[in-house]
């Protein structure tokens, strides 16, 4: 389960660890009394990162700015995502981004923090990260490292603090994942949680009957990958999903987006799935490729014949269901004057034709 940026915060403030100060406001709601001092930022609360280049961060000055973000950020999709709450912060005086997160290492069944000296918003292109195993006990000398290693000999203490609660927070939530880019050293030189990115590891929900968390949209796996595509595809697992943008890709088209929809395929879902597709102006048609294991092909027919109904301007609809019930499925798609084909190689060429 990804966790939006202010819930996670929330986890960290509990952790100890330094945030801004900050209110949690509803889309579309008026701007809040803040109980702290312009200036601010409004960011957008959407499962997604990438934020700050796509509009959805904006700094604000005074009481007309706030109220003129709060509107624009409301109504703003990002990678395809409307808010249903923004974060705004007290701003931070930035001296220095740095660029730190926890991750699982399965290799080594340990706990690795990565770091980069230059986080902020081009990090992931860039090379240089650090990566060192947590124990449990070494914050210390990892602390000394990072102070080495960021040129901030200074801050060693503060950085093995920040680094053991960090880790105690990670194994006590059960997280999988942990990332704080930027962690802000501001220019009074304390260091703070810019931005939180946090997954907890679903299985371990029975441990923390206290998770309560925003429902995220059913389509927390749809990627954009070219907004100029002109087939757009839906798979469910991962390996399927991206089995289907490489087949469209091979044939020479252009994938526009990678969604994988899980494990459930339901009326809400593809519908919000097909909604999605239809902001691309290019797509000709979608590829549905689902293997029926545990989900069943008649329900995903039946979802889909329900949710093209409501979606006007739909393309194509290009269909392979697999699996349990594909015969049923058949006949409900048939009744819609929709075909079911029996693989992808066939998608593809019909593809060629759309
Ligand atoms: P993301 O783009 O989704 O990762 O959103 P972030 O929360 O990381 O914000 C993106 C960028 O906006 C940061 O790297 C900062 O450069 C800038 N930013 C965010 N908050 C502040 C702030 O309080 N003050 C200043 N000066 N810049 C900020
Ligand atoms: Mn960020």
């Amino acid at each position: 389960m990804k966790l939006l940026e202010y819930e996670a915060k929330n986890i960290l403030r509990r952790a100890g660890i330094t945030t801004p100060a900050g209110v949690v406001v509803a889309s579309g709601e008026a701007a809040p009394t803040l109980p702290f001092p312009l200036p601010a930022v409004v960011k957008s609360q959407v499962p997604t990162g990438g934020r700050g280049k796509l509009g959805g961060v904006m700094l604000v000055k005074d009481e007309p700015a706030l109220t003129d973000a709060i509107k624009t950020i409301s109504t703003l999709k990002i990678k395809g995502f409307l808010p249903r709450h923004l974060l705004v912060e007290q701003a931070i005086d930035i001296g220095r981004e740095l660029y730190l997160s926890l991750v699982i290492n399965r290799a080594t069944a340990s706990i690795d923090l990565i770091v980069h000296p230059e986080g902020g918003v081009e990090v992931e292109s860039q090379d240089g990260f650090f990566s060192r195993s947590l124990t449990g006990d070494n914050a210390g000398t990892v602390g000394e490292a990072l102070a080495e290693l960021f040129g901030l000999e200074e801050q060693s203490f503060a950085l093995a603090d920040l680094v053991e609660k960090l880790f105690t927070a990670f194994t006590r939530e059960d997280m999988t994942l942990l990332e704080i880019n930027p962690l802000v050293l501001t220019k009074q030189g304390e260091l703070i949680a810019g931005d939180a990115k946090i997954t907890l590891d679903d299985d371990a929900a029975f441990r923390h009957p206290d998770w309560d968390f925003e429902e995220k949209p059913a389509n927390a796996n749809f990627v954009s990958l070219d907004e100029n595509g002109t087939i757009a595809t839906i798979a469910n697992g991962a390996g399927l999903a991206m089995a289907t943008v490489d087949a469209v890709t091979d044939a020479g088209l252009t994938p526009a987006n990678f969604l994988d929809i899980g494990g459930t395929a339901t009326v809400e879902s593809i519908t919000e799935s097909f909604h999605k597709i239809t902001e691309f102006p290019e797509v000709r048609a979608i590829i549905i490729n689902i293997f029926g294991g545990i989900v069943r092909c008649d329900t995903v027919a039946t979802a889909i014949v329900e949710a093209r109904r409501s979606v006007p301007d739909l393309p194509r609809l290009i269909i392979r269901l697999s699996g349990t019930n594909s015969e049923q499925a058949a006949e409900i798609l048939a009744r819609d004057a929709l075909s079911l084909l029996p693989n992808l190689t066939q998608c593809i060429e019909e593809a060629h034709r759309a």
